[in-house]
């Protein structure tokens, strides 16, 4: 059995009754080329009796699933616009659904007759419409099994599988042709034991229920399973790498030196109680002769980066290198500046590498990175670049702020001979994709903000009040504060975004503040401009800085208290967090104040979370259900995450169950050599293939 149906299910789709060549062709084109890429082609949801809505029962302005005949189609015109509209009923009620684009299509796609599930937005005209449904046919055999219980499976397909007859109806037909002839996975990689324990249901029979359950309770379960597998292999993922790291030699960095007491004392404050406990954490990391691979965690202005100085001061105490990088050249000179500050005055060498650099300047930087005349290296990717070679790096860290994963991580690591890792990031995740993305490393929280830290006060503010905002801001500049105000770029829209800051400045300077030092800074501007603006914002010869969100991160000037936020609704939740932070650093009372101009459900509900709460932990679980996390944490992580089903705003408890089982396997069995991992291992192999190079296994 085992034999024949591993070789059935890698048999071309194409022989799977009802297909042929011509499917096949466009199966391919969503990465449907086996019986078993068929199989794993999940619905993208269910139909059922309880998720069905009678047309007498819709709401405005909610989302709903109607099944319904249509009764009445044509193409029809108002005020010269042409649309497509069709008239159905449920014996509840009549409804309308309408098309203003893809007429053609969605013409021919109807029959007086048809039944079809329709999904989509209730709105009112006239009566219930809903426009630019989801639709999905439903075969004559299919309403009466609705009326009994059962779960109708709706699939993926769009235009071009629509055409060759595989739409829902069409793939309900070819999977379960599917399943008879070749059957399901007969064979569970899961080892039973595992599987009984965690009480999943075996893998063929999940796989035949996430197609046809018989009712929700059962889906539920299959869909549990197939859920937990995707993190599984995740987690697996994380538990090799961190097998591999911590196994992996390092150096003892363990001499004191004199560098940490020459800073120490320079500081002109006490470290918080959570920064001593987590440089006492990377001290012991430093001083093993295990590898370091530690995620620093902590809200905005939790004081990360004198964390890091004293860490690279041990680092060069014991005669190696260290190199930070971060996400932007800002951010990189940033950083610079403030190492600068601290290890100048311990006499430790220090150098910026970003891109755009003069060729002469590069060459002279890296020659002394090779020739170990610079000791400390700030930079951004730039320092990845194949060119950059290190005497002796001992101590990587990344200010990741999201935006770098485990592939640029595993570059810069690669740069030394097994250093020391120290990951910083900014904005505290939600757990669940702390354990996905960072899964790999060791923590360390700083959970405590600096003493004197007055919370900064948030206001939503509608622009009738403006004068009075500025009036605000008048009276905070005599006292000798700062403010800032920013506006949102976003590159979509980049040309009209930076003509709007630029007249905005215009007005604000000659008009609104006439009296007072405004400065204009945007990322468009040439390096030197940047820097000089922020360096008089820094000496506070410029009472009011007009910016775009350059300075999201770090920037760092004590004494601007006030915040004005242009336009608050266009900024993500994270991001406005991230703004705010940059104010109320020093000893003075922070204001942050949003200004909304338009403003819609999602908008409003952000901008309210924000003015609610200043920890970043609660902001960004929101933002995380607000946004979903592809954008929370930009795409470009998310090449290496193969999920179909698995998702991670819900699946906590899974995630959770995941990563103990993974973690638990391969510390019984680090390189999966086991026999009854043998069917772990090789999916494991089959779907992290690109990732390989980043475990220890063979
Ligand atoms: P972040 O964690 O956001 O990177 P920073 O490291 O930039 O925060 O620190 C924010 C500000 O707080 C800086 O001006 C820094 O000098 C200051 N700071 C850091 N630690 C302390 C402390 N223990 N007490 C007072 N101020 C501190
Ligand atoms: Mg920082």
């Amino acid at each position: 059995m085992t034999n024949s149906s591993e070789s059935s299910l890698t048999t071309s789709v194409q022989f799977v009754k009802g297909v042929g060549p011509q499917k096949a062709e466009v199966l391919a084109e969503v990465g449907v080329e086996t019986v078993r890429d068929l199989l794993y082609y999940f619905p993208r949801r269910h139909l059922d009796r309880t998720s069905i809505t009678s047309i007498r029962d819709l709401q405005k302005d909610s989302t709903a699933t109607v099944v319904a005949k249509v009764e009445a189609a044509g193409v029809r015109k108002a005020r010269k616009r042409k649309y497509f509209q069709l008239i159905v009923s449920d014996g509840t009620g009549m409804l309308n659904c309408i098309w203003f684009n893809g007429i053609q299509y969605v013409q021919k796609a109807f029959t007086v007759g048809d039944q079809v599930a329709f999904h989509g937005k209730v709105e009112f005209y006239n009566g219930y419409q809903l426009v630019h449904p989801e639709y999905d046919k439903l075969g004559e055999d299919e309403r009466e099994p609705l009326n009994t219980g059962a779960v109708i499976p709706l699939y993926p397909s769009g235009q071009k599988l629509k055409s060759v007859g595989l739409d829902s109806r069409g793939f309900r037909r070819i999977i379960k042709g599917a399943l008879k002839q070749f059957g399901s996975e007969s064979d569970d990689f899961l080892p039973d034991d595992l599987r009984k324990s965690l009480k999943y249901l075996p893998l063929g029979e999940s796989i035949e229920i996430i197609h046809f359950a018989a009712d929700l309770e059962q889906l539920s379960e299959a869909r549990c399973r197939l859920k937990f597998d995707e993190h599984f292999f995740l987690q697996l993922l994380m538990a090799l790498r961190k097998v591999g790291i911590t196994e992996a030699k390092g150096r003892s960095l363990s001499k004191t030196g004199p560098y940490i007491k020459l800073i120490y004392d320079s500081l002109d404050f006490e470290l918080t109680g959570a920064q001593k406990r987590v440089l006492k954490q990377i001290k012991e990391d430093m001083a093993s002769s295990n590898v370091m691979n530690r995620l620093l965690q902590g809200d905005v202005g939790s004081g990360k980066t004198i964390v890091s100085i004293l860490a690279v001061a041990i680092a060069v105490g014991n005669g190696v290198q260290a190199a930070i990088m971060a996400p932007t050249e800002i951010l990189a000179h940033q950083h610079y500046n403030v190492f600068r500050k601290y290890l100048d005055h311990a006499q430790i060498t220090t150098a910026i590498l970003v891109g755009n650099q003069p060729a002469k300047e590069r060459r002279k930087i890296l020659e002394g990175v090779k020739n170990r005349n610079i000791q400390v290296v700030v930079g951004t990717h730039a320092l990845i670049q194949e060119d950059v070679e290190f005497a002796d790096l001992g101590l990587a860290i990344v200010d990741e702020q999201h935006r770098f994963g485990v592939v640029q991580r595993g570059a810069l690591a690669q740069k030394g001979m097994n250093p020391d890792m120290l990951v910083m990031t900014a904005t505290p995740i939600p757990r669940t994709l702390a354990i996905t993305y960072h899964g790999d490393l060791d923590l360390s929280v700083i959970d405590e903000m600096p003493k004197n830290r007055i919370p900064v006060t948030t206001k939503v503010v509608t622009e009738d009040k403006i004068t009075k905002v500025y009036q605000f801001i008048r009276d905070q500049v005599a006292k000798g504060n700062q403010c800032m105000i920013v506006y949102p770029l976003i590159e979509e829209s980049e040309k009209l975004d930076l003509k709007a800051v630029k007249e905005g400045y215009d007005i604000l300077s000659k008009k609104v503040f006439p009296k007072l030092k405004l400065e204009l800074i945007h990322g468009r501007m040439k390096k030197d401009e940047k820097d000089a603006v922020m360096d008089a914002f820094g000496r506070n010869e410029i009472q009011i800085l007009v910016s775009t969100t350059v300075i999201e991160v770090g920037i760092d000037v004590p004494n601007a208290t006030v915040m004005l936020i242009e336009n608050a609704e266009r900024f993500g939740l994270t991001q406005l967090h991230q703004l705010r932070g940059r104010i109320g650093r020093g000893t003075e009372k922070g204001y942050c104040i949003l200004i909304q101009r338009g403003m819609t459900t999602t908008a409003r509900r952000r901008l309210d979370i924000i003015a609610s709460t200043t920890n970043g932990f609660d902001i960004s679980d929101e933002d995380l259900k607000l946004r979903g996390p592809g954008e929370f944490y930009g795409t470009r992580q998310h090449g290496f995450m193969k999920w179909k089903i698995a998702d991670l705003i819900n699946d906590g408890d899974i995630i959770t169950e995941a990563r103990k089982s993974a973690f638990e396997l391969v510390d019984h069995d680090p390189q999966l050599k086991k026999q009854e991992h043998a069917g772990i291992r090789s999916r494991f192999l089959h779907d992290y293939q690109q990732m390989l190079e980043y475990v220890n296994i063979s």
